[in-house]
């Protein structure tokens, strides 16, 4: 409590950030309501085939229409989701709607699976898999057709129990990805024990590719070597040029994401490029 007090009173202590303060706790209060009136909405941003250039999967990433500040992007609000638990029912919205969405362009496109990121404190949580298979359930989509994203430090933190839950998420046939790989602190030996699909190498890597940064590089090269050992299916994030593609090209990564390919658009945005037929019409 001396430690709580001592930290607000030091917050007092000059106008802007007192002023970000109260903005805090007025946007936890707004949060509280974000879901049940519906001001959270979803984006998805396609993850192609790098041969072909065929979407595979598309990644769900959630944002907050607040009534009075406009759209926020995850970085605003799910920190304070986190500390205040809330980031439970925001996780368990995005996956119902998630699994609906996909449903939904399966139709066009049957073979594009739909990625979900998973908080840490989800993670921790018995109920995840009755969460995940409910809402599969509910919009009719094959285990297949999901993947869980989860960063490396949640699964660090994750406990015996945390890994059973993924194995047995695994063994329905749902896709499991360590996202934003090699910005955690996992050591090496700690990726056998996780019972992970595939990996996505993170954009800080990707993005240094242009600038002939041979760490970088090496740094892309080996992640990918690594996961075809380990047999996990590569995706390179954050994708923004032509030399990037070509980089991660020929290093070998199958699959890329990033705004060379797509950016987080809304379902009804990304239903045409589902269906390339139509679109060459
Ligand atoms: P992430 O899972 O690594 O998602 C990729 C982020 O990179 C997204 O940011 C996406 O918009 C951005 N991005 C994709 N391609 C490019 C590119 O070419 N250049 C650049 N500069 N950025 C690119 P976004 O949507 O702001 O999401 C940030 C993070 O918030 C996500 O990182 C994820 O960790 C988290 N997040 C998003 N939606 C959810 C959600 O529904 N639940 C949970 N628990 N976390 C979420
Ligand atoms: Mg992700
Ligand atoms: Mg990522
Ligand atoms: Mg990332």
């Amino acid at each position: 409590a001396a430690k709580a007090a001592g930290k607000s009173a030091w917050r007092t202590c000059t106008p802007e950030l007192r002023e970000s303060a109260v903005s805090r706790a007025e946007l936890i209060a707004d949060l509280r309501r974000a879901v049940d009136e519906g001001q959270l909405l979803m984006e998805f941003q396609p993850i192609v085939d790098l041969a072909t250039g065929t979407v595979r999967s598309a990644e769900a990433l959630v944002r907050w229409r607040h009534p009075r500040l406009g759209v926020l992007p995850p970085a605003r609000f799910l920190p304070l989701a986190e500390e205040t638990g809330l980031i439970l029912a925001i996780d368990r919205w995005v996956i119902h709607e998630a699994c609906r969405s996909a449903a939904t362009w399966r139709e066009r496109a049957p073979e594009v699976t739909v990625a979900v990121n998973i908080a840490a404190a989800h993670l921790c949580r018995p109920d995840l898999i009755a969460t995940v298979t409910g809402a599969m359930g509910a919009a009719g989509l094959p285990p297949r057709a999901l993947t869980l994203e989860l960063t490396e430090s949640a699964l660090i933190e994750g406990s015996e129990a945390v890994l059973d839950r993924l194995a047995q998420l695994r063994d329905l046939g749902i896709r499991i990805a360590i996202d934003d790989f090699g910005t955690g602190y996992s050591s090496l030996s700690y990726l056998h024990r996780i019972p992970a699909t595939e990996l996505k190498i993170d954009r800080s890597f990707v993005s240094r590719l242009d600038a002939g940064d041979a760490r970088a590089y090496a740094t892309v090269e080996m992640v990918n070597r690594l996961a075809g050992a380990f047999d996990l299916a590569v995706v390179a994030e954050g994708v923004e040029t032509g030399e990037q593609h070509a980089a991660v090209t020929a290093i070998g990564c199958r699959q890329g994401q990033g705004w060379r390919y797509g950016r987080p658009a809304a379902l009804s945005e990304l239903l045409p490029t589902l269906a390339p037929a139509d679109v060459a019409r």
